[in-house]
């Protein structure tokens, strides 16, 4: 039974961004339960429905199948017991990405004028996730464009934590708060399986502090 509760992930406070953006986020400390249920010795399958509306740019119509198979593979190729899948439809997916014009300024303007993709995560009875809501801007709070590169980037990080993934405080992790990378790095497979690892005693937690950029 998914719980009402919508939870920003990072508290609302994450503002990922590209390089020169957003917000430093403090080294994690242990919770229990923020990722998928998985039975031990087997893989679970999540479904990814990618919804691109008609006011997006063409590329992403064109692209879109292409664009999604290139981040579900990527993560897909970490090694960690989760399989994603491009979902039949949205209501049969557990987890959306969402592409949208830009994301609004919430709390420290300055901060998130760069914000580029935000996840919530819908927690079950138990602590596991239920659903993931992911959603990867076009454009800049303010309006400026991004790059195609940075968009494939931010799904590629947001998707990251629709695994339940946190922010890495590691300096060129595609989970970093502010990653220079466009896809997970051999620390971010690691992450990830560790993440899923049937013995992980605690996951890292959702909780973040922000800290001013040091860009
Ligand atoms: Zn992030």
């Amino acid at each position: 039974m998914v719980r009402i509760s919508l939870w920003v992930f990072a508290l609302g406070l994450t503002a990922c961004g590209r390089p020169g953006t957003g917000l430093a986020v403090a080294p994690e400390q242990c919770t229990a339960g923020v990722r998928w249920a998985v039975t031990e010795g087997s893989t679970r399958t999540l479904r990814v429905w990618l919804e691109v509306p008609s006011s997006a740019t063409p590329a992403w119509k064109f692209e879109r199948s292409a664009r999604l198979s290139t981040v579900l593979d990527a993560w897909n190729s970490a090694g960690a017991p989760i399989r994603l899948v491009p979902a039949k439809s949205f209501t049969t997916s557990e987890i959306v990405v969402l592409v949208v014009d830009r994301l609004p300024l919430e709390g420290n303007r300055e901060a998130h004028i760069h914000r580029a993709g935000v996840t919530h995560l819908t927690f079950v009875e138990g602590g596991h996730i239920g659903r993931a809501r992911t959603f990867v801007a076009e454009h800049t709070p303010r309006g400026q464009p991004y790059a195609t590169t940075d968009q494939m980037a931010t799904l590629m990080h947001e998707l990251g934590h629709a695994l339940g993934l946190p922010h890495d405080a590691g300096a060129k992790t595609l989970m970093a708060a502010r990653p220079v990378v466009d896809n997970p790095t051999p620390r971010d497979r690691m992450h990830a399986r560790a993440y899923y690892a049937p013995t992980a005693s605690c996951s890292r937690a959702l909780s973040a502090v922000t800290a001013p950029s040091p860009r």
